[in-house]
Protein backbone atom coordinates (compact mmCIF):
# COMPACT_ATOMS: atom_id res chain seq x y z
CA UNK A 1 0.00 0.00 0.00
CA UNK A 2 0.86 3.68 -0.52
CA UNK A 3 1.65 4.56 3.00
CA UNK A 4 4.33 2.12 3.47
CA UNK A 5 6.28 3.74 0.98
CA UNK A 6 9.70 5.34 2.08
CA UNK A 7 11.92 5.00 -1.15
CA UNK A 8 10.57 7.06 -4.02
CA UNK A 9 12.42 6.69 -7.66
CA UNK A 10 11.33 9.39 -9.50
CA UNK A 11 11.58 9.92 -13.72
CA UNK A 12 11.35 13.50 -14.50
CA UNK A 13 10.28 14.67 -17.71
CA UNK A 14 6.29 14.07 -17.69
CA UNK A 15 6.33 13.10 -14.21
CA UNK A 16 7.80 15.42 -12.06
CA UNK A 17 8.75 18.61 -14.18
CA UNK A 18 8.20 18.89 -18.42
CA UNK A 19 11.55 21.07 -19.48
CA UNK A 20 12.56 23.36 -16.88
CA UNK A 21 8.65 23.77 -15.40
CA UNK A 22 8.30 21.90 -11.81
CA UNK A 23 4.83 20.39 -11.45
CA UNK A 24 2.49 22.04 -9.39
CA UNK A 25 2.89 18.86 -5.79
CA UNK A 26 5.80 17.75 -6.66
CA UNK A 27 7.70 20.25 -4.21
CA UNK A 28 5.47 19.03 -1.43
CA UNK A 29 6.39 15.58 -2.50
CA UNK A 30 9.44 15.86 -2.31
CA UNK A 31 9.63 17.52 1.10
CA UNK A 32 6.45 15.15 2.72
CA UNK A 33 9.13 12.19 2.05
CA UNK A 34 11.97 13.92 3.98
CA UNK A 35 9.47 14.62 6.64
CA UNK A 36 8.50 10.66 6.45
CA UNK A 37 12.35 10.05 7.11
CA UNK A 38 11.99 8.68 3.32
CA UNK A 39 14.46 9.42 0.31
CA UNK A 40 13.62 10.06 -3.43
CA UNK A 41 15.51 9.04 -5.99
CA UNK A 42 15.38 10.70 -9.88
CA UNK A 43 16.08 7.77 -12.12
CA UNK A 44 16.57 9.16 -16.00
CA UNK A 45 17.05 7.59 -18.98
CA UNK A 46 18.43 10.82 -19.99
CA UNK A 47 22.37 9.82 -20.43
CA UNK A 48 23.18 13.66 -21.82
CA UNK A 49 23.00 15.36 -18.68
CA UNK A 50 25.45 14.00 -15.50
CA UNK A 51 24.61 14.49 -11.78
CA UNK A 52 26.27 17.72 -11.64
CA UNK A 53 23.76 18.97 -14.47
CA UNK A 54 21.02 17.71 -13.21
CA UNK A 55 22.07 19.35 -9.32
CA UNK A 56 22.40 22.78 -11.23
CA UNK A 57 19.08 22.59 -13.51
CA UNK A 58 16.96 21.41 -9.90
CA UNK A 59 18.67 24.51 -8.13
CA UNK A 60 18.01 26.85 -10.74
CA UNK A 61 14.95 25.99 -13.00
CA UNK A 62 12.86 24.00 -9.59
CA UNK A 63 14.19 25.75 -6.70
CA UNK A 64 14.98 22.45 -5.38
CA UNK A 65 18.39 21.66 -3.73
CA UNK A 66 19.30 18.08 -4.25
CA UNK A 67 22.66 16.23 -4.72
CA UNK A 68 24.74 14.65 -7.68
CA UNK A 69 24.01 11.18 -5.69
CA UNK A 70 20.73 10.84 -5.87
CA UNK A 71 20.58 10.93 -9.98
CA UNK A 72 20.82 7.59 -11.19
CA UNK A 73 20.70 8.59 -15.37
CA UNK A 74 21.19 5.50 -17.89
CA UNK A 75 24.58 6.68 -18.62
CA UNK A 76 25.44 6.08 -14.71
CA UNK A 77 24.30 3.02 -14.83
CA UNK A 78 26.30 2.13 -18.38
CA UNK A 79 29.57 3.22 -16.78
CA UNK A 80 28.81 1.05 -13.56
CA UNK A 81 28.39 -2.11 -16.12
CA UNK A 82 31.44 -1.24 -18.14
CA UNK A 83 33.62 -0.84 -15.18
CA UNK A 84 32.52 -4.20 -13.44
CA UNK A 85 32.79 -5.91 -17.07
CA UNK A 86 34.91 -4.33 -19.43
CA UNK A 87 37.95 -2.61 -17.78
CA UNK A 88 41.24 -2.41 -19.70
CA UNK A 89 38.71 -4.47 -22.74
CA UNK A 90 38.30 -2.22 -26.00
CA UNK A 91 34.83 -0.62 -26.28
CA UNK A 92 33.23 0.37 -29.75
CA UNK A 93 30.64 3.61 -28.83
CA UNK A 94 28.29 5.63 -30.78
CA UNK A 95 27.31 8.22 -28.78
CA UNK A 96 28.69 12.01 -28.53
CA UNK A 97 31.73 13.40 -28.22
CA UNK A 98 30.72 14.21 -24.21
CA UNK A 99 29.83 11.00 -23.54
CA UNK A 100 32.74 9.60 -25.14
CA UNK A 101 34.88 12.10 -22.73
CA UNK A 102 32.59 10.56 -19.74
CA UNK A 103 33.64 6.54 -20.48
CA UNK A 104 37.53 8.12 -20.64
CA UNK A 105 37.38 9.49 -17.69
CA UNK A 106 36.12 6.89 -16.55
CA UNK A 107 39.41 4.87 -17.51
CA UNK A 108 37.34 3.19 -20.02
CA UNK A 109 39.32 2.14 -23.44
CA UNK A 110 36.93 3.37 -25.96
CA UNK A 111 36.98 3.77 -29.92
CA UNK A 112 34.63 4.99 -32.44
CA UNK A 113 37.07 2.98 -35.55
CA UNK A 114 35.88 -0.40 -36.25
CA UNK A 115 38.75 -2.10 -35.54
CA UNK A 116 38.84 -5.92 -35.41
CA UNK A 117 39.88 -6.37 -31.50
CA UNK A 118 36.46 -4.71 -30.35
CA UNK A 119 35.05 -6.40 -26.87
CA UNK A 120 31.73 -5.11 -27.01
CA UNK A 121 29.60 -2.70 -28.59
CA UNK A 122 27.80 0.37 -26.72
CA UNK A 123 25.17 2.59 -28.44
CA UNK A 124 23.98 5.89 -26.55
CA UNK A 125 21.71 8.29 -27.25
CA UNK A 126 23.36 11.28 -30.00
CA UNK A 127 22.17 14.59 -31.19
CA UNK A 128 25.62 14.00 -33.35
CA UNK A 129 24.48 11.10 -35.65
CA UNK A 130 26.00 11.08 -38.77
CA UNK A 131 25.26 8.43 -41.72
CA UNK A 132 29.37 7.24 -41.15
CA UNK A 133 28.72 6.71 -37.53
CA UNK A 134 25.73 4.23 -38.41
CA UNK A 135 27.67 2.46 -40.90
CA UNK A 136 30.55 2.18 -38.56
CA UNK A 137 28.43 0.74 -35.99
CA UNK A 138 26.92 -2.12 -38.75
CA UNK A 139 30.59 -2.81 -39.79
CA UNK A 140 31.50 -3.89 -35.94
CA UNK A 141 28.00 -5.71 -35.49
CA UNK A 142 28.08 -7.60 -38.91
CA UNK A 143 31.78 -8.67 -38.31
CA UNK A 144 31.94 -9.41 -34.88
CA UNK A 145 30.13 -11.14 -32.13
CA UNK A 146 30.94 -8.75 -29.42
CA UNK A 147 28.42 -7.73 -26.71
CA UNK A 148 26.19 -5.42 -28.45
CA UNK A 149 24.64 -3.03 -25.27
CA UNK A 150 23.14 0.78 -25.06
CA UNK A 151 22.33 2.77 -22.61
CA UNK A 152 17.75 3.25 -23.16
CA UNK A 153 15.40 2.03 -25.33
CA UNK A 154 13.23 5.06 -25.07
CA UNK A 155 11.94 5.59 -28.85
CA UNK A 156 11.34 9.40 -28.57
CA UNK A 157 12.64 12.44 -26.37
CA UNK A 158 10.49 14.63 -25.85
CA UNK A 159 10.89 18.16 -27.34
CA UNK A 160 8.93 21.50 -27.44
CA UNK A 161 7.19 21.22 -30.50
CA UNK A 162 6.92 17.11 -30.04
CA UNK A 163 9.01 14.17 -30.20
CA UNK A 164 12.82 13.65 -31.88
CA UNK A 165 14.18 10.05 -31.61
CA UNK A 166 16.01 8.83 -29.05
CA UNK A 167 18.49 5.84 -28.63
CA UNK A 168 15.59 3.33 -29.21
CA UNK A 169 14.76 4.64 -32.21
CA UNK A 170 18.56 4.35 -33.61
CA UNK A 171 19.24 0.84 -32.42
CA UNK A 172 16.25 -0.07 -34.23
CA UNK A 173 17.93 1.19 -37.40
CA UNK A 174 21.12 -0.79 -36.91
CA UNK A 175 18.77 -4.13 -35.49
CA UNK A 176 16.51 -3.45 -38.94
CA UNK A 177 20.33 -3.12 -41.07
CA UNK A 178 22.11 -6.61 -38.98
CA UNK A 179 19.65 -8.47 -37.19
CA UNK A 180 21.75 -7.59 -33.58
CA UNK A 181 19.83 -6.66 -30.74
CA UNK A 182 21.22 -4.97 -27.83
CA UNK A 183 20.80 -4.88 -24.17
CA UNK A 184 19.89 -1.87 -22.56
CA UNK A 185 21.17 -0.85 -19.34
CA UNK A 186 19.18 1.90 -18.29
CA UNK A 187 15.54 1.50 -17.41
CA UNK A 188 13.68 -1.03 -17.36
CA UNK A 189 16.64 -2.96 -16.02
CA UNK A 190 16.11 -3.98 -12.65
CA UNK A 191 19.11 -3.06 -11.79
CA UNK A 192 18.21 0.24 -11.71
CA UNK A 193 15.66 -0.25 -8.41
CA UNK A 194 18.38 -2.35 -7.12
CA UNK A 195 20.95 0.28 -7.18
CA UNK A 196 18.34 2.74 -5.10
CA UNK A 197 17.57 0.15 -2.53
CA UNK A 198 20.92 -1.07 -2.26
CA UNK A 199 22.41 2.58 -1.74
CA UNK A 200 19.36 3.74 0.69
CA UNK A 201 18.77 0.53 2.53
CA UNK A 202 15.11 0.43 1.80
CA UNK A 203 13.34 -2.85 1.18
CA UNK A 204 11.39 -3.31 -2.31
CA UNK A 205 7.73 -3.54 -0.29
CA UNK A 206 8.91 -0.20 0.81
CA UNK A 207 10.11 1.24 -2.77
CA UNK A 208 7.60 3.01 -5.09
CA UNK A 209 8.45 3.86 -9.06
CA UNK A 210 6.56 6.95 -10.51
CA UNK A 211 6.58 7.94 -13.93
CA UNK A 212 4.56 8.38 -17.20
CA UNK A 213 6.17 6.20 -19.73
CA UNK A 214 5.13 2.12 -19.43
CA UNK A 215 7.79 0.45 -21.22
CA UNK A 216 9.97 1.85 -19.33
CA UNK A 217 9.64 3.62 -16.05
CA UNK A 218 6.58 1.35 -15.31
CA UNK A 219 8.26 -1.95 -16.47
CA UNK A 220 11.58 -1.54 -14.47
CA UNK A 221 9.50 -1.79 -11.14
CA UNK A 222 7.76 -4.71 -12.05
CA UNK A 223 10.74 -6.01 -13.22
CA UNK A 224 12.93 -5.15 -10.11
CA UNK A 225 9.84 -6.48 -8.14
CA UNK A 226 8.34 -3.02 -6.62
CA UNK A 227 5.08 -1.31 -7.36
CA UNK A 228 4.89 1.38 -9.48
CA UNK A 229 2.49 4.62 -9.95
CA UNK A 230 2.06 6.53 -13.23
CA UNK A 231 1.11 9.71 -13.43
CA UNK A 232 -0.79 10.88 -16.85
CA UNK A 233 0.97 14.14 -16.96
CA UNK A 234 3.19 13.12 -19.83
CA UNK A 235 3.33 10.03 -22.60
CA UNK A 236 0.67 6.80 -20.65
CA UNK A 237 -2.99 7.36 -21.43
CA UNK A 238 -5.87 5.59 -19.31
CA UNK A 239 -6.39 3.89 -22.94
CA UNK A 240 -2.76 2.60 -23.39
CA UNK A 241 -2.17 0.99 -19.79
CA UNK A 242 -5.38 -0.82 -20.38
CA UNK A 243 -3.77 -2.38 -23.25
CA UNK A 244 0.13 -2.80 -22.04
CA UNK A 245 1.56 -5.96 -20.71
CA UNK A 246 3.25 -3.21 -18.17
CA UNK A 247 0.14 -2.31 -15.66
CA UNK A 248 1.46 -0.29 -12.86
CA UNK A 249 -0.37 -0.62 -9.10
CA UNK A 250 -1.55 3.29 -8.44
CA UNK A 251 -3.03 5.63 -11.58
CA UNK A 252 -3.01 9.30 -10.64
CA UNK A 253 -3.77 12.12 -13.20
CA UNK A 254 -0.86 14.29 -11.68
CA UNK A 255 1.69 13.99 -8.84
CA UNK A 256 -0.24 16.42 -6.87
CA UNK A 257 -2.73 14.06 -6.67
CA UNK A 258 -0.32 10.91 -5.48
CA UNK A 259 0.83 13.79 -2.97
CA UNK A 260 -2.55 14.19 -2.11
CA UNK A 261 -3.19 10.73 -1.64
CA UNK A 262 -0.22 10.55 0.70
CA UNK A 263 -0.94 12.52 2.63
CA UNK A 264 -4.58 11.64 3.68
CA UNK A 265 -4.06 7.82 3.87
MG1 LIG B 1 9.24 10.48 -18.59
Amino acid sequence: MLQNKKLFLFDIDGTIAVGDTLYEGSADLLAYIEQIGGKAYFITNNSTKSGADYVAKFTEKFQLKTTEDLFITSGYMTIQFLKENFMGKKIFVLGTKSFIAELKKNNLTVTEQPETDIDCILVGYDSELTYEKLTKTCQVLSTTDAPFYATNPDLCCPIDFGFIPDCGAICEMLTSSTGKKPVYLGKPSKKVCDVCMELSGFSSDETLVVGDRLYTDIACGINAGVETCVVYTGEATPEEVAVSPYKPNYTFDTIKDLYHALITG
